[in-house]
């Protein structure tokens, strides 16, 4: 029997950094979910896809093929075979990603990508609805949470990094705004599941965070 670890919370509380680490310690699979709705975003976005057109967002949808591809230490993120795991954490996408992750149409694809690849592999998933909707079974479920100063600062530095310019403003305006359409939505909102273990890492390092869900891991 596989085993499932659910990753959910608010944006940019490091759900990734976390997950990541842990699927390596596991050897699990380490899937981003935000990562499939950033990409379906960038592909709506490129292509002008009229989101109020139901019959062009199944049909968009039907154009869309992800694909994760583990190189060196990174996964790259591929859109119908492109590599746009750069382009995908950019402010463009960041600012609509959320309204269309409200689309019910993209979830239901989304949520049957993500079951398949649960399938049958012991995997780690971060995203908003993982331990809700995508593996209500999961066998562990964390909810990470970190003080929004934490969270923007963190975010903040992760794009100036990448010669992003924005300024702190902007940063915190996008994730109070992202946050507020995740759990606002319609289907399948952002909740902590009732089985979570929660771990607020406003204060913890990397390792810290690691050992914690791994104790949790082992129990
Ligand atoms: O995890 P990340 O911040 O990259 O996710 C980007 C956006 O994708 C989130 O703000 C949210 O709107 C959407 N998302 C979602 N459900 C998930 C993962 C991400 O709706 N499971």
């Amino acid at each position: 029997q596989n085993f499932i670890i659910a990753i959910d919370g608010f944006s940019s509380c490091g759900k990734s950094t976390v997950a990541k680490a842990l699927a390596k310690k596991l050897h699990f699979v380490f899937v981003d979910s935000g990562a499939m709705y950033r990409a379906v975003t960038l592909y709506f976005l490129r292509e002008g896809v009229d989101v109020t057109n139901a019959e062009a967002v199944h049909a968009a949808l039907a154009n869309i093929h992800i694909d994760f591809i583990p190189n060196m230490d990174k996964i790259q993120i591929l859109l119908n075979e492109e590599d746009v795991s750069e382009e995908i954490r950019t402010m463009y996408v960041s600012e609509k990603v959320s309204e269309i992750s409200t689309i019910k149409e993209v979830r239901q694809a989304m949520v049957a990508q993500q079951q398949k690849l649960g399938r049958r592999r012991n995997i780690v998933m971060d995203g908003r609805d993982i331990g809700t909707t995508v593996f209500p079974d999961a066998d562990l479920k964390i909810f990470m949470t970190a003080s929004p100063s934490v969270r923007a600062e963190r975010r903040f530095a992760e794009l100036a990094a990448k010669g992003e310019k924005v300024s702190m403003d902007d940063v915190k305006y996008n994730l109070a705004h992202r946050d507020h359409i995740d759990s606002t939505r319609q289907e399948s909102p952002l909740r902590q599941a009732e089985d979570a273990f929660v771990l607020d890492n406003s204060d913890l390092t990397q390792d810290e965070q690691l050992s914690i869900v791994l104790q949790e891991y082992e129990k």
